[in-house]
């Protein structure tokens, strides 16, 4: 069927996910998408469970393995896709733990700040609403929601969580230069999310510089005209062209499919694989 595609960017509840791997592969099924990415942020953590499903039910869908790593560049939050990395690689999963436990602390931090600020938190209850997985300012808006300081996650952020807010607590320093290598090192594809977030041209082009193979081009929140100007930029620079919805739950903004590639930037990835 012609419009069957891929979907590559989405999370589950191993990062900030609202759902199960097991449940975003019973909806990819449903929708009828050929293949998809789960791109947790610094956790490979659903891909196994995800592949064992696929296998166990005989589905037939393309599970490609992901990651999203979080990453800073000055005062800019980058984030690097790694795509047909190796999710076993005890490298990789060395530093996961590292970024983990930087999370926790972090976590701890913006509650002391939020309590501070007349809202207190349980700690506790936020490390249960991350599923004991990656800890992300998600989840402290989720127990936010729940003590009725604000009604989404998008408010949280907006009054809070992000960054410039009374309760932003920036991260251990983690460059966009490390995510690359890393990603390389274990045999992925390194990509650059969401660029149209960035919209700094000199930060995109020190990026590419670094050695990144690809741009997220089809994003929901890219206009049309970020979309043209980053499909340029990826040709002009021998770049893979990928995208995906960025999905994080069926209430939680984009749907699942919502952005869909076809099979020939698959192939286009797998050959540059292979010829790296
Ligand atoms: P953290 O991983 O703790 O730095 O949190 C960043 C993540 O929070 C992003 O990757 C998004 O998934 C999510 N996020 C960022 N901004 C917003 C927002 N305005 N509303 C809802 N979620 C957001
Ligand atoms: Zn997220
Ligand atoms: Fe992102
Ligand atoms: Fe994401």
């Amino acid at each position: 069927m012609e419009d069957m595609g891929f979907d590559l960017h989405v999370h589950t509840t191993a990062s900030d996910g609202k759902l199960a791997p097991e449940e975003v592969i019973r909806l990819a099924l449903d929708l009828g998408l050929e293949g998809l990415s789960i791109t947790d942020h610094d956790t490979v953590n659903a891909i196994n469970p995800a592949l064992e499903f696929i296998s166990r039910r005989r589905i037939s869908l393309q599970l490609i393995p992901g990651i999203e790593l979080n990453t800073e560049a000055g005062a800019n939050e980058i984030h690097i896709l790694g795509y047909y990395l190796d999710h076993n690689n005890e490298l990789l999963l060395l530093k996961l733990q590292e970024l983990k436990r930087s999370r926790d602390e972090r976590a701890y931090k913006i509650v002391a700040r939020l309590e501070e600020l007349g809202l207190p938190l349980d700690l506790d209850r936020v490390r249960e609403h991350a599923r004991g997985e990656v800890v992300g300012r998600p989840h402290i808006a989720d127990a936010m929601i729940e003590k009725g300081y604000v009604r989404s996650r998008e408010e949280a952020f907006e009054k809070y969580l992000d960054k410039g807010r009374p309760a932003y607590v920036s991260r251990y320093k983690f460059p966009p230069r490390e995510a690359i290598e890393l990603i390389k090192r274990c045999g992925g594809l390194a990509v650059l999310a969401h660029p149209g977030l960035i919209d700094d041209p000199n930060l995109v082009a020190e990026i590419i510089s670094m050695g990144i193979d690809g741009l997220e081009v089809y994003y929901p929140q890219h206009s049309d005209e970020q979309t043209s100007y980053y499909l340029r930029l990826a040709e002009e620079n021998g770049l893979l062209i990928t995208g995906g919805s960025d999905f994080h739950g069926p209430d939680e903004g984009n749907k699942l499919g919502a952005v869909q590639i076809g099979r020939s930037s698959i192939t286009a990835m797998q050959k540059r694989l292979h010829s790296s």
